[in-house]
């Protein structure tokens, strides 16, 4: 077994166990890394499990207080099948591969996944004419399993859609998958094959850009050597870009809002259901997710780089989505809404899937425009940049024969096999049976092990996209003090250092905590 790598936390006073915290450039080892992967959302997670199958000494860094916590928590939660990808470009061809590869990745990583299918449905004569072109389009994509139906069989398929339906395409394969498991599960693997990650860590300088051996300078103040950077910070591509005079690209972010409905609504389609899109987007969507509700977006708004309303929701929008998502489904308009959250695309002027290897000096890729569809593709393009990084970077690849790829079942989420289930579980371990978040029946035994599984998640949020603690009707109301307060003895964190995530977000103040106690 090859020796676990560390979990550090860039995160002085947080009152975290001191063998977490960062406090000295030697615990990162006194080696220069051969890979430093800056930004550790789900691209930068799985290009860390990909290099993690090699020799090498890698090191994935982030800012914020856990993997997975920028543009890849806010999306649709869609395996594409690629169907209306631009034919022939990078995106159409890694999401394809990336298809096929996901049924067998989320058995190997335990994320939670299911092959929905997929009916876009026309509900007018205009729309209806739009059909055999994006048939042709899926069948040049190489998405050959699709077909045409009527209005008669679209109904039959999906019996609370518009009356008004007058035709759709049945995509088979398009699938739903767990979003926040799969930056976890990729980090987790590569941290098991060594990899160091460093969480908490703002990138903010680079020195010796042009040697062989650059130094990456954190917020701070301190310094990590590395012989290539790979730049996956998604939104904060662009900063980190013109710290080594990368080469142009703007981003423009692209919000997307979503309506989350209660999960009794689940039953109401039985795949994902979409519009047929237009110019500029793909329309208001209706999404079963793996969790059991269902949703409704996103929207399609453009903002400025760093605008604060980027990932703020709207009553516009939401209404908007309501109305355009009762067009395919008139039932939504009168279901219970639970929650609503948006998510900001990193869409780039330039194009999408803009990859740059020895981009300003030698040794440096970036990575940037990956807007719609970076969940989906992200195991095909950590392949991709792995392959790229030897070639053109001269990365020696030797594959480390005593690497892991996958999770043990242990790892499944605890409310997709619901240990409380088991009476032989719930009988070694009662604490399975003591439960916290009574909407989602999460057990405090559920979130012991996830304080103490690999990453040591540390902050209430990064807790909720681990066990889904406070994700349901009540949104947290009930438990989240209950939640702190296990977090608090558990780790032996003082009550009032508890964040909801990260420095900024503590969650109880001082008089507070004397109410709670
Ligand atoms: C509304 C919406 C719906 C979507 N639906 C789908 C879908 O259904 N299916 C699908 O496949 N894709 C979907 N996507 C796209 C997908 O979510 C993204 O392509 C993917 O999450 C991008 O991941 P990333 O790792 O590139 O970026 P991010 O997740 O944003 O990761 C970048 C990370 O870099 C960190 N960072 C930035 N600057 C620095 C720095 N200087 N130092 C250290 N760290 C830094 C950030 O904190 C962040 O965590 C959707 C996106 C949105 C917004």
């Amino acid at each position: 077994m090859p020796i676990q790598g560390k979990i550090l936390y860039d995160w002085p006073n947080a009152g975290i166990e001191e063998p977490l915290v960062l406090s000295a450039p030697d615990q990162l080892g006194t080696e220069p890394y051969d890979v430093t992967i800056v930004g550790a959302g789900v691209v930068g997670c799985a290009i860390a499990y990909n290099l993690s199958q090699y020799q090498l000494r890698v090191l994935l860094v982030e800012k914020r207080y856990d993997v997975g916590e920028g543009t890849s928590k806010g999306n649709s939660a869609i395996i594409h099948t690629g169907f209306d990808s631009t034919p022939g470009s990078l995106e159409s061809h890694l999401v394809t591969q990336a298809s096929h590869k996901w049924p067998d990745l989320a058995q190997k990583l335990k994320i939670p996944f299911e092959p929905s299918g997929a009916l876009l449905l026309a509900i007018d004569g205009e729309q209806e004419g739009k059909l055999e072109k994006i048939h042709e389009k899926a069948l040049t994509n190489g998405v050959d399993d699709v077909r045409l139906v009527d209005a008669a069989e679209a109904k039959h398929l999906e019996p609370n859609a518009s009356s008004e339906v007058r035709g759709g395409l049945l995509i088979p394969r398009e699938s739903i998958a767990d979003p926040f498991t799969t930056s976890i599960a990729y980090a987790e693997v590569a941290m098991a094959n060594g990899v160091d990650i460093l969480l908490g860590a703002h990138i903010v300088g680079l020195e010796n850009c042009q040697s062989t051996v650059k130094n990456l300078v954190t917020e701070s103040g301190h310094r990590i050597a590395t012989r290539l950077l790979v730049n996956t910070a998604g939104l904060g591509g662009r900063d980190l870009a013109d710290l080594y005079h990368g080469a142009p690209f703007d981003i423009n972010p692209r919000r997307g809002q979503f309506l989350i409905f209660d999960k009794f609504c689940r039953s109401i389609v039985r795949r994902i259901l979409l519009p047929v899109p237009t110019a500029k987007t793909k329309g208001v969507l209706v999404i079963p997710t793996v969790f059991g509700n269902l949703l409704a977006g996103p929207t399609a708004e453009d903002f400025p780089l760093g605008s604060p309303e980027a990932t703020s929701t709207t009553a516009e929008g939401l209404r908007w989505m309501l109305s355009s998502a009762s067009g395919l489904c008139p039932c939504l308009m009168k279901q219970p809404v639970i929650g609503v959250y948006a998510g900001e695309r990193c869409n780039c002027k330039q194009g999408s899937y803009l990859i740059r290897y020895n981009d300003g000096y030698p040794g440096i890729l970036t990575i940037a425009g990956i807007r719609s569809t970076g969940f989906t593709s992200s195991i095909a393009l950590a392949e991709y940049v792995t392959e790229g990084l030897g070639e053109q970077c001269d990365l020696s690849l030797d594959r480390d024969p005593d690497a892991v790829d996958s999770r043990p079942d242990s790892c499944w989420p605890g409310w997709w096999r619901k240990p409380i289930d088991d009476a032989g579980v719930v009988k070694k371990n009662p604490d399975y049976a003591d439960m916290v978040c009574f909407c989602e029946q999460i057990s405090r035994g559920e979130i012991i092990d996830a304080l103490d599984s690999m990453l040591k998640p540390r902050t209430l949020d990064a807790l909720k996209r681990r066990t889904r603690v406070s994700m349901g009707r009540c949104q947290g109301f009930e438990c989240r003090v209950r939640v702190a307060k296990i977090v608090s003895e558990h780790c032996d964190i003082p009550l009032d250092n508890i964040t909801q995530k990260g420095p900024g977000s503590e969650l109880i103040a001082p008089a507070h905590e004397a109410i709670y106690g």
